[in-house]
């Protein structure tokens, strides 16, 4: 790499900076630095929001510490997003303005303000009282778990799709308590298949329906999945498992429930079929023989009362902690002063200098439709899957579910609100592709993270691997556990 790349020069700062650990401004031992208090105190315990105007940008310094469910940007229209938002900070300006964050030092920066960095900042604040300065690019804060109240319906809604809390890790469990209280909620799915409304994942009761059969019992059902699930033989005759997603889902459920849930829906949502895809995809959907339709089998699952943007809230809001959002980590990383960096943002995109072929993610666009006097709902569950690639008319169907957050949270409205959700290639990367080629290209690209110095690579983007919310969390909390094995615990400051 030449020497002047914004890399090298960020190794340089980060050298500085690692040179600078046992001075005054620096302790590992959790004190808080003379400079770096400063800058906090000009912030008032409750300031929410304050604008900055650098020479060459416009960022929003954020200080999380009320309710932020005020911010509901568009679905549609991202710019439109960022305009409504700084409209609303701009409201904010009697705020005191800060100084530039950029010349203080930090003891962490922490680029994404999703799962991942919001768990990193608030642990270093709370077990070290260490500084974090968190650096997003979006408009808000919580990645893609963000929820907002929509105008119209007064509806709490995903940004990006429906989240559902779920996880055996006590741990982790442990963990969201002190963000939260919790409502137990056992999600489960429907299926629009040949014009029936089936459960999914699969259970006694969508072969019965799909199949008009009377299937009684779990003895019944192993045997009716027994005559369908076909096997997969190595070169010596002995079975195999499943190499690609074609081959779970077969092993699973046989050819036809294959042909009629699997195939068309994998197709919908990825552009290639189960059989381009890792065993990964498929394996993720259970099959029942009983009359569970619940989506997961965890034991813990439940939803935050208020929604999960409060969580990210509650979690950041700490005198240790600074957050920058309208912020791209590529444009300043010049003017960061920071010990160690956490990146969760898209690891192809970190070495983007170095010209390798990009990672493959798949998208997701939602269409927001609103139908006015609906006391009730507008379909018979929260989430209803299309897995067919035409309804019972032959009429098209391009998308994969419909969701309608009004079922969740005990929420009452005079309408509702539904998603139309389509995927789609470029936009937000929500799916890294898990197919053989982008596995490999992975491998490089982590063979390069694990040598970069002073920054390491954290979460589902950095990882280029689907997380599940609480795979998130316990890789961030275990990554934290990791990296400061050595230190010593200090009295929290929060
Ligand atoms: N899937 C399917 N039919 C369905 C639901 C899911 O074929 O009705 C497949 C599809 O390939 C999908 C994968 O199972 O990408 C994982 O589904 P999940 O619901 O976990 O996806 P997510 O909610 O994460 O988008």
């Amino acid at each position: 790499m030449p020497p002047n790349t914004p890399r090298s020069q960020l190794k340089r700062k980060l050298s500085n900076a690692f040179n600078t650990i046992s001075s005054p401004q620096r302790s590992n031992s959790g004190s808080s630095s003379t400079s770096s208090s400063s800058i906090y105190n000009l912030v008032r315990p409750t300031t929410t929001l304050a604008l900055i105007i650098g020479a060459s940008w416009l960022s929003i310094l954020t200080r999380y510490s009320g309710n932020n469910s005020e911010l509901k940007p568009s679905i549609n229209n991202m710019a439109q997003q960022t305009t409504v938002t700084q409209q609303h900070y701009l409201r904010e300006k009697e705020e005191p303005k800060l100084d530039d964050p950029f010349a203080i030092e930090y003891d962490n920066c922490i680029i994404g303000a999703g799962l991942s960095g919001s768990v990193i900042a608030e642990q270093y604040a709370t077990k070290f009282g260490q500084t974090s300065l968190i650096i997003e690019k979006r408009n808000h804060i919580g990645g893609n778990v963000y929820d907002y109240i929509d105008d119209e319906t007064g509806i709490r809604c995903s940004l990006y799709g429906a989240h559902l809390f779920h996880t055996r890790h006590e741990r982790v469990w442990e963990y969201v308590q002190q963000f939260a209280d919790w409502i137990p909620y056992e999600h489960s799915v429907v299926g629009n298949v040949n014009g029936k409304i089936v459960p999914i994942p699969v259970t006694i009761d969508t072969v019965n329906t799909l199949f008009d059969l009377n299937i009684q019992s779990t003895q019944e059902m192993d045997e009716w999945l027994k005559n369908e699930q076909v096997q997969f033989k190595d070169e010596d005759g002995n079975t195999r498992e499943p190499v690609n997603s074609e081959e779970v889902a077969l092993t699973r459920v046989g050819q036809r429930l294959y042909d009629l849930i699997f195939k068309p829906y994998t197709y919908k949502q990825w552009a290639k079929y189960p059989a381009e895809l890792g065993p990964e995809v498929l394996s993720r959907i259970p099959v029942r023989n009983n009359h569970d339709g619940r989506y997961f089998s965890d034991p813990h699952q439940a939803l935050p009362k208020d929604g999960y943007t409060p969580i990210f809230e509650k979690m950041l809001n700490s005198p240790k902690i600074t957050v920058l959002t309208n912020t791209d980590f590529f444009a300043v990383r010049d003017r960061l002063k920071c010990k160690r960096i956490y990146y969760s943002g898209q690891i192809d995109t970190y070495y983007a200098d170095l010209g390798w072929p990009k990672l493959e993610y798949r998208s997701l666009s939602f269409e927001r439709v609103v139908q006015k006097e609906t006391k009730g709902y507008y379909q018979e569950a929260f989430v209803v899957n299309h897995p067919q690639a035409t309804d019972v008319n032959g009429k098209d169907v391009d998308y994969t579910r419909i969701v309608e957050y009004k079922h969740l949270l005990n929420q009452t409205s005079d309408s509702t609100v539904y998603f139309i959700e389509r995927s789609k290639d470029g936009g937000e990367p929500y799916y890294p592709v898990p197919n053989q080629e982008n596995k490999d290209l992975y491998r490089r690209y982590q063979e390069m993270a694990e040598k970069e110095e002073g920054v390491t690579f954290v979460g589902r983007l950095a990882n280029y691997k689907y997380f599940n919310m609480d795979d998130a969390i316990l890789n961030a909390l275990e990554l934290f556990d990791k990296d400061t094995k050595d230190m010593t615990v200090s009295k929290s400051s929060r």
